[in-house]
């Protein structure tokens, strides 16, 4: 097995207290010895990344003045824009993506999964979010990941098999969107996707490589065993065309009778019969939970950084809140005088990113379910606070949540900094008429629960919540399971404006809670260092979850010096899947990761 198979794992590499003086050899010895580290990482419980870096393209860049596309697959951007050239409108154009990468990108979303969207509406200049995410039945308590001996159950032992199913949110999420704001009939949506599942789409190097790196995993459904590895032991290889007639007779009875015929009747039986059927690891869903689902139409967080204007998803997402918080913590410092390339930017983010994350992870969850302190984390005297806690020499020793002053009553506490995989896809895009779609779509890590019905994967997002349901001095934390609650999520749909209030960046990714990390590094590379779209693409993730800051193998020159001013540095490939729009002087440029397959186009 390769490096480059393995990267995404990041490798421990140094513990800079003992290791000061020996960095060099140590890190290079460490990159040698990546491929076996990797095992170690494992066992000792760091959570794989469900997605496995799958190489690198040329970004994916295209420019226009009218309109933009830009999703992880390149059938389901050509879906979105035929949308868009007949006349529809963002909404009608990211529908049309996801029905299509439902089929294409298998892995990453689909109508098993949730989703959740920012859509910005032109005229009104309105912007509002949709939550599609998933919800936990009604029966889920809080010990579900709690094993026989009261410990918290290993990941791949919660996420496969029918456990970790929540509701999905897509098929009510992409009605919903469309009976408020969309132009074309709710039919014409389902063309491009049924057609190509009836054709058969090609299979492509990175969904053939998921499925030979995780066949071990495909143990607990025949139906979609079978559906990846067609000879039960090969799996589709690159190239391949694979159809999938269950899929388009799904996507007819969605365009012919809606979601309520997901969410009712035979389909909302076949998905709980897969889920309370599976063999080894049966869940408690009901069609009684398949008829309660419901799409919240919410409020966009929103702040404003350097006079810029930022809009990204409330909770249940901790993705806009942690966002805003980093970038209000950096207000007072000049990034754009150190430099992209000066360590002393990346402490400084860094540090920010610890504060923030410490935060989030004790307070931020479904706040329909528990309180949360929510926007009054952003307030600027609790944002002075913090920010004044960070050293430019040197990084915390350790870091703890903040008390908001403004929080009139003590919110629960909440567990230490938690490590979670990702999965995931983004769609970005703008209409001719000045329509914005941000949207981020999941069944959480790779092939979600691995459980197929009528041909779409089940998510596993019920994993988003927290195994432990109390925290160690016995105090509920606030993203444990609850039946009815959504599982709190990392996901950053996201649109910038400029100080003028003109739509400047449409942005998301995919990647777990790095999700944050990966949007925020973006954001400050366009407003403090002015790099286009796609070279921010290119450029090496770095980013803090509060653990140890992660820098990207191309990125080593820094790792070193990152390690000198004291940090906990892991070394290693992040496969971000980010899709981007900015807005350049009347220019409309889209761009795609070059860490995954995506495509930009637009004219
Ligand atoms: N389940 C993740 C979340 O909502 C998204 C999947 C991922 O990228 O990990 O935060």
């Amino acid at each position: 097995m390769g490096f480059q198979n393995q990267a995404i794992i990041m490798v421990d590499i140094v513990n800079y207290m003992i290791f000061q003086r020996f960095l060099l050899i140590f890190v290079l010895s460490a990159l040698f010895l990546l491929p076996f580290s990797t095992v170690k990482a494992l066992e000792e419980g760091l959570r794989p990344a469900p997605e496995i870096a799958t190489g690198v393209q040329a970004t994916q860049v295209a420019t226009g003045t009218q309109m933009m596309v830009v999703t992880a697959h390149p059938e389901a951007t050509k879906a979105a824009y035929a949308m868009l050239d007949k006349g529809g409108n963002a909404i009608d154009a990211a529908i049309a993506a996801q029905l299509v990468l439902g089929l294409v990108e298998p892995l990453s979303s689909g109508l098993g999964g949730g989703a959740f969207a920012l859509y910005f509406d032109v005229k009104s200049k309105k912007i509002i979010s949709f939550d599609g995410r998933e919800t936990a039945p009604q029966d889920a308590g809080e010990y579900l990941f709690i094993d026989q001996d009261g410990k918290p159950m290993k990941f791949f032992d919660a996420a496969l098999g029918g456990r970790a199913v929540g509701v999905p949110g897509v098929p009510r999420l992409l009605e919903t969107m469309h009976a408020r704001d969309g132009a074309l009939p709710w039919a014409v949506l389902f063309e491009p996707a049924i057609e190509l599942s009836q054709k058969g789409f090609t299979v492509t190097p990175r969904l053939s490589k998921m499925l030979s790196e995780g066949a071990a995993k495909f143990r607990h459904d025949v139906k979609t065993k079978l559906y990846f590895f067609p000879d039960s032991v090969n799996p589709l290889e690159a190239g391949d065309t694979r159809n999938n007639l269950f899929y388009a007779q799904t996507l007819k009875n969605l365009a012919d009778h809606g979601a309520d015929s997901f969410y009712k009747g035979q389909m909302a039986e076949d998905i709980v019969s897969k889920v309370r059927g599976a063999v080894h690891n049966p869940g408690s869903l009901s069609v009684e939970d398949m008829a309660a689902y419901q799409v919240k139409i919410r409020n966009p967080v929103c702040g404003s950084y350097r006079g810029y204007q930022i809009c990204s998803m409330a909770e249940p997402s901790s993705g806009g809140l942690t966002l805003l918080q980093i970038l209000k913590l950096l207000e007072r410092f000049d990034l754009a005088a150190l430099g992209e390339d000066n360590p002393k930017s990346w402490h400084i983010i860094a540090e920010a990113s610890r504060l923030a994350f410490a935060d989030r992870n004790k307070y931020m969850a479904d706040g329909d379910f528990v309180k949360t302190p929510a926007e009054v984390l952003l307030e600027n005297r609790y944002i002075q606070e913090r920010t004044y806690l960070i050293s430019v020499d040197t990084p915390f020793q350790s870091v703890y949540a903040g008390v908001p002053s403004a929080m009139l009553e003590q919110v629960e506490q909440g567990s230490d900094i938690e490590i979670r995989p990702p999965s995931t896809t983004h769609i970005s895009i703008v209409d001719a008429a000045g329509n914005i779609v941000s949207m981020t779509s999941s069944i959480e890590s790779a092939f979600g629960s691995h459980l197929m019905v009528n041909g779409f994967l089940l998510n596993s997002e019920l994993t988003d919540f927290s195994f432990q349901p109390f925290d160690k001095e016995g105090n509920p934390i606030a993203n444990r399971v609850e039946g009815g609650k959504r599982p709190r999520s990392s996901v950053t749909p996201t649109i910038v404006f400029d100080p003028d209030g003109q739509p400047f960046m449409v942005i998301g990714s995919a990647g777990g809670s790095r999700i944050i990390g990966f949007v925020l590094q973006r954001i400050i590379a366009a407003i403090d260092w002015g790099l286009p779209i796609d070279e921010s693409l290119e450029m090496p993730n770095i980013l803090h979850r509060g653990e140890k800051l992660e820098v990207e193998t191309s990125a080593m020159d820094l790792a070193e010096p990152l390690m000198e001013i004291g940090h906990a540095v892991l070394v290693g490939d992040m496969n971000s899947g980010l899709t981007a729009i900015q807005f350049v002087n009347g220019q409309i440029i889209g761009a795609a990761d070059p860490r995954r397959e995506g495509m930009a186009m637009g004219r």
